[in-house]
């Protein structure tokens, strides 16, 4: 495997790309919008210089990471000398099918089609390729060159061939693999969004503020950030959409989003991206500073 393509340059898209091209990888990056590729450029140069200051990369390093990486606004430009693609743009199902469609038209045969969807169904998205075979769930974490895991999804028709070489590509990342089948959540998701969403239940009865959930869960279960500061970071419209995957996919009314949740979004009140979720953050601020907390 040489060429990777990565479809969508936001925040997983620029982080994917990063990994693959210090890995040694020639990576295609590709984005409808010319500005999202420049600011994924400026991005993963900033956290590469990091690493720099760090002294876990050399500057010989970063300018050779940096030169592995070409951009592009055609989907079927960008994927036509891939042995990998990685797909990671906006969580949207019908959206998802169609960039699918295009990409089976696209690549050449033998290119295996991932995923890196939180919670859309790898199955369904195999469907509207003709290689169900080659298509997989790499769902890497937030920041992806900082986080270990990649959570690998099996859909229904996925080979072992297949599963095996991204298993062996990932640790070749660095990263540590973990496989699982294609149900709704796969594991990540279908573990952390109930607890958040008991999180935003809690609140909503009453049971106790922000602050003292939050606290609770960081000293108490030695979690690093409290489940509704997290879900702020993660952006409280993707919790929703993910909590409506579960609900549908299952049918169990357990997964019902928290009413508070939903006027939240509907409020635009997305968490960290928009400025204010549960806790309100200073724009432009270098670190994020909590300048104000949801109902005190
Ligand atoms: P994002 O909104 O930051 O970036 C999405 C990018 O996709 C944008 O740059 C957008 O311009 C681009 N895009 C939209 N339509 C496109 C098209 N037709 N062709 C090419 N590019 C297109 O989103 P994100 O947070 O990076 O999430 C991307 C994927 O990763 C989603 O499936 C999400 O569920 C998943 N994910 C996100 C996180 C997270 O913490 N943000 C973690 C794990 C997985």
């Amino acid at each position: 495997m040489k060429n990777i393509s990565v479809i969508g340059a936001g925040t997983m898209g620029n982080g994917i790309a990063h990994v693959f091209a210090q890995t040694g990888f020639d990576v295609t990056l590709i984005d409808v919008q010319t500005a999202q590729l420049e600011k994924a450029i400026v991005t993963i140069t900033k956290n590469l210089d990091r690493q720099v200051a760090k002294g876990t990369l050399t500057e010989d390093q970063k300018t050779e990471a940096l030169s592995k990486i070409k951009t592009n606004t055609s989907i079927s430009d960008g994927v036509a000398h891939a042995d990998l693609v990685v797909e990671a743009a906006t969580e949207n199902e019908k959206l998802k099918l169609d960039i699918f469609k295009q990409m089976d038209a696209a690549a050449p045969v033998g290119c295996i089609l991932a995923s890196n969807t939180s919670s859309i169904s790898i199955t369904k998205i195999a469907s509207v390729t003709k290689r169900p075979e080659s298509v997989i769930g790499m769902h890497f974490m937030n920041p992806v060159p900082v986080m270990k895991l990649v959570e690998i999804i099996n859909g229904y028709a996925t080979s072992k061939e297949v599963n095996s070489t991204i298993t062996e590509l990932s640790k070749r990342l660095g990263k540590i693999p973990c496989t699982v089948n294609d149900y709704p959540g796969f594991i990540a998701n279908r573990i952390l969004m109930p607890m958040i969403n008991e999180a935003i239940i809690s609140l909503f009865e009453g049971v106790a503020g922000v602050e003292e959930i939050d606290t609770v869960m960081k000293l108490g279960m030695a979690h690093p950030m409290g489940p509704l500061q997290l879900a702020d970071f993660i952006g409280l419209d993707v919790c929703h959409s993910i909590l409506k995957v579960l609900h549908d996919g299952f049918g169990n009314p357990k997964y019902a989003p928290c009413p508070l949740l939903t006027n939240m979004v509907t409020a635009g009140k997305l968490g960290v991206k928009s400025g204010e979720g549960f806790y309100k953050y200073t724009p432009g601020s270098k670190e994020l500073v909590v300048s104000e907390v949801f109902g005190k």
